[in-house]
């Protein structure tokens, strides 16, 4: 599998250290507020890789973060916690925030069939993991305290900057932040390690730790987490764009100076989702929920197939006339499948080869959803038989989650049932005397058409018509109306 690694801005044949297991981490959200349909794309799009791995025969070990302490307002070192700013706006502790935002997440991602990773970790209980390696980088020269904080000094890297793909005026802005918040800083680009109490004195979350009572950084979090759970060497990290710097930077700078080499291959990083006016956040705008969406009538399920139509390396416009777009297509193509009947023939293996390549060529090359998509229309157009074409779509919902077979399945039984209850012979009141006379008049009528005597079939339907009762003739046969 190609696919592009930020770290060398190139696209590479993924190979991962140990032959068929993949580690893989990934930075989870910040659970002050619920997650937006943005940061949901970021989470779909990893789903979609993790199970691609699977798919492709790897025994994935992934592993995700919460954030729920250390997260500031801006990503770099100033502004307030972010947790502590959601607790005071809904009046809450910050532990009943953490939970709160944390299991709307995962119910968001139920709706979304995004799997959950192997090992979810929030960084509240991982605190001695963070003191532990602070003072590891302490020791080795590459962090200090001043002003009550222990920061990381990157002049002791001979490359600092890993990522430079990304937009030179959002490092500015970072690095311009960094240096106006803090005036312990050495080197314009330092990052805290360790908050004390010297700073944001009023943090609801503190523990006792060698520099003082304080709370960890957010970037060392990550680094913390992924060492617990996956050891000295990652195979993929991956998280949005905007995770690039300062983020993923900094985890690289500590994890790599902790360890003394190389910490992780490759890094996937997953484009923003914008709206018409801009970027996508939680406090300007409409803010977009998945529940938001359901409340407006569309299925989870189908904003994941809007993600999946484009590169997961481009950034993405949503607009309501885009998202309808693609229910129309959805809908379309469950039309569609619901028409195959599963119990048609066996599985045609050439065709099923035939169908499965186009998916996985897709896929292979950098993951290319957009294509895989395509690939699914295809396998509507293939020279085969029913159930190889319902087979091939439940194999690649494997890897896309979409629900289609299962969507086509539903549509299959309602079109049934509806057939039925048209098909179905009324069921009339047999103690009714009139609809006994009824019945048997309806039977007369029959055989009088049959023997052509069409004026005594006519006087039939006028004397049950004087009687307030009407006759409904139709080609199962004549049922009839009382009143
Ligand atoms: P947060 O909860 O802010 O820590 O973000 C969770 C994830 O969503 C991170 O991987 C971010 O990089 C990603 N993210 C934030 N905004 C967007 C967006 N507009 N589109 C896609 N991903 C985003
Ligand atoms: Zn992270």
């Amino acid at each position: 599998m190609l696919i592009y690694n930020s770290l060398t801005r190139k696209r590479e044949e993924f190979i991962p250290r140990e032959e068929g297991k993949v580690s893989m981490y990934t930075c989870g959200p910040t659970v002050y507020h619920f997650a937006h349909i943005g940061n949901l794309r970021t989470y779909i799009m990893e789903d979609v890789l993790e199970k691609y791995l699977t798919y492709s025969g790897y025994d994935v070990n992934r592993v995700m973060n919460i954030t729920d302490v250390g997260h500031l307002s801006s990503d770099g070192d100033t502004g307030e916690d972010k947790m502590l700013k959601g607790a005071r706006r809904e009046k809450k502790t910050v532990l009943e925030i953490a939970k709160f935002y944390t299991d709307a997440f995962f119910a968001d991602c139920k709706k979304l069939n995004i799997k959950v990773p192997n090992t979810v970790q929030p960084a509240t209980g991982c605190i001695a993991e963070f003191i532990a390696l602070v003072e590891g980088l302490l020791e080795k020269g590459y962090a200090y305290v001043a002003g009550g904080n222990v920061y990381f000094d990157t002049s002791k890297l001979d490359e600092y900057y890993k990522f430079n793909d990304f937009n030179e005026e959002d490092l500015e802005v970072g690095v311009r932040e960094g240096v106006e918040g803090d005036e312990n800083k050495k080197n314009k680009a330092d990052f805290v390690l360790w908050f004390t109490k010297s700073k944001f004195d009023d943090q609801e979350l503190k523990w006792d730790s060698p520099w003082g009572i304080g709370y960890p950084g957010w970037h060392i979090e990550c680094s913390g987490i992924s060492m617990k759970y996956l050891g000295e060497y990652l195979d993929i990290h991956c998280g949005g764009i905007d995770n690039q710097f300062p983020h993923h930077t900094n985890e690289i700078a500590q994890s790599e100076a902790y360890l003394g080499h190389k910490w992780c291959n490759y890094w996937f990083h997953v484009y923003h989702l914008n709206t018409n006016s801009g970027k996508m956040s939680k406090s300007s705008g409409e803010f977009l929920t998945v529940s938001l969406l359901e409340s407006k009538g569309y299925d989870p399920l189908v904003y994941r197939y809007f993600c999946l139509q484009s590169h997961y390396r481009k950034s993405l416009v949503f607009s309501y006339e885009n998202l309808d777009n693609a229910v129309t297509a959805y809908n379309k193509l469950v039309a569609r499948l619901a028409q195959l009947d599963p119990k048609d023939g066996e599985i045609d293996e050439a065709a099923f080869a035939e169908g499965k390549k186009r998916f996985t060529d897709a896929l292979d090359n950098d993951l290319n959803t957009s294509l895989a998509v395509t690939a699914l229309y295809d396998v509507l157009k293939l020279r085969t038989n029913g159930a190889t074409k319902l087979a091939l779509i439940a194999d690649f919902d494997r890897v896309l989650s979409i629900g289609l077979c299962s969507a086509a399945e539903k549509v299959r039984k309602e079109k049934k049932a509806a057939d039925a209850e048209a098909n179905k012979a009324p069921e009339y009141d047999m103690s009714d005397p009139l609809v006994v006379e009824v019945l048997d008049l309806i039977e007369k009528r029959k055989q009088a058409k049959k023997e052509k005597n069409f004026a005594e079939a006519d006087r039939i339907r006028q004397y049950l018509l004087d009687k307030g009762v009407t006759l409904i003739d139709d080609r199962s046969g004549t049922t009839f109306k009382i009143g």
